[in-house]
């Protein structure tokens, strides 16, 4: 079987290396010169655990190839993932010229009949018009070939990307034809020789089953946050709800953690989109704005803290930030609670120090330059006021605290993670700030 995966990001190129790993021939395609300059040199575009490793053997192997030329690499392909970015319009809405750029792109340029999958988030009905737009291009050059749209959103998380992949809970397959199931049931049986389903549906329904389950965790999280800041005021502890909570079955125990709330390029952006489909069908998604409303106020909990404790002055205060990414184990950047955290400590005259294990490349280009970046966690404290724990890294767990300590000016932790104990850090002499408990 061959294949061919349009978009080389995230998305894109796990997917790619990940279809390779199982023995079909992938050919991964991207509008990105260097991009692909790169990943044929060995050097891959994004951090994710284990996946230089299968990238590598499978280029070596030949079944995993990089090009810029989608004419040539549809060549005798079966199926054609569409797995490009869908940013946020600037009405919330998703922005699908991408997808309808490389929809028009294959109607061009298919010799045969292809079976077309939308990967990337797409709002319902983007189907049919990935469906329109090839049939467009195939009549702009006289053409009638036969072929296929379906829907195949991805539920991969990143930091775990690979693992999600090869081994999924489920894999969500929206289809219109007998002949595009048979293709995609053959490609992903691979997958699921662990005895989980693949479900097919209707598109449409495969199109909201995404921006479902996106919207449903991201609402755990401003829920859950929601309820540490009123803990914070009347004087409960959230850890302590959590756990109460999250031992009934019916709610369980997983993403019911409070923070800073959530960023990367998914959960902002989608939650908006859904909530922009529901305007554009004259239907309210209240919970939706809520939980948006939540999370862009809950970014910001962690300076309103950090102001109470100075009497609203920082300036010429030196912060150490630790974590940029927006959650541990990627160096995605995209919408993470360190920006807002880290501008606004800027606006206010303070100084920030800041380290990520694998986001220093991002953070270059997405901090202002005042920010000084530092080559480990425990430099980003010297001299510092008071350190702020923003993603919660393993390495930030158990770190040298006396070495810390003694590195700091003074001795404040800001932790927006609630991964140290509060009582502890106090008797090691720091004053303690989480989030939902009483400091
Ligand atoms: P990304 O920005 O990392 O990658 C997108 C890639 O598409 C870029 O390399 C870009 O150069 C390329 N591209 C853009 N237009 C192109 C074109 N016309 N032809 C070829 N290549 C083109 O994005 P991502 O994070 O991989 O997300 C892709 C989609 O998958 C989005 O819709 C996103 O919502 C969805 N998604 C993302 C995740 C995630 O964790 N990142 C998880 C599930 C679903």
């Amino acid at each position: 079987m061959k294949i061919v995966v349009v978009g080389t990001g995230y998305v894109g190129l796990v997917t790619g290396a990940c279809l390779s790993e199982v023995g079909i021939e992938v050919i991964c395609i991207d509008v990105n010169k260097t991009k692909i300059e790169n990943l044929q040199k060995g050097i891959l575009p994004i951090y994710e655990p284990g996946l230089e490793d299968i990238v590598e053997r499978n280029y070596k192997n030949g079944r995993l190839q990089f090009s810029t030329d989608l004419a040539e690499s549809i060549v005798g392909a079966e199926v054609v993932f569409i797995a490009v970015g869908t940013p946020p319009g600037e009405d919330g809405s998703a922005d699908l010229q991408y997808v309808l750029q490389v929809a028009d792109n294959v109607g061009t340029h298919m010799t045969d009949y292809l079976v077309v999958v939308t990967k990337s988030t797409v709002p319902v009905g983007t189907a049919a018009k990935v469906k329109e737009a090839i049939a467009g291009a195939l009549r702009n050059r006289s053409a009638s070939l036969e072929y296929d749209v379906a829907s195949n959103p991805e539920f991969l998380k990143e930091g775990a990307a690979i693992e999600d992949f090869l081994k999924p809970d489920r894999i969500v397959i929206g289809v219109e034809s007998e002949r595009a199931k048979s293709t995609l049931h053959q490609l992903y049986d691979p997958f699921v020789l662990n005895g989980h389903p693949i479900y097919f549906m209707d598109i449409p329904s495969a199109e909201m089953t995404k921006y479902a389950a996106n919207a449903m965790l991201a609402t755990k999280i401003s829920f859950m946050n929601d309820i540490a800041n009123l803990c914070d005021i009347v004087g409960a502890n959230v850890n302590e709800v959590r756990k109460g909570i999250g031992s009934d079955a019916r709610i369980g125990n997983k993403f019911i953690y409070p923070g800073i709330g959530y960023g990367g390029s998914c959960f902002p952006k989608d939650v908006k989109a859904l909530i922009k489909t529901g305007e554009q069908n004259s239907y309210e998604l209240r919970i939706l704005k809520a939980v948006d409303d939540v999370n862009n106020d809950q970014k910001k909990v962690i300076i309103s803290k950090i102001m109470k404790h100075y009497n609203g002055d920082v300036a010429g205060k030196t912060f150490a930030v630790w974590g940029l990414a927006f959650k541990p184990k990627t160096d995605d950047m995209r919408e993470a609670p360190s920006l807002v955290i880290i501008d606004a400590l800027l606006q206010a005259g303070a100084n920030v120090q800041a380290y990520d294990p694998v986001s220093m490349n991002e953070a270059e280009h997405m901090l202002d330059a005042k920010v000084v970046l530092t080559k480990d966690a425990i430099n980003a404290t010297k001299g510092a006021d008071a350190l702020i724990l923003v993603t919660e890294w393993p390495e930030f767990r158990l770190p040298n605290w006396e070495k810390i300590k003694s590195n700091m000016k003074d001795h404040v932790i800001f932790d927006g993670r609630n991964i140290y104990n509060g009582d502890e850090m106090k008797a090691k002499g720091f004053a303690y700030h989480g989030i939902g408990i009483k400091s």
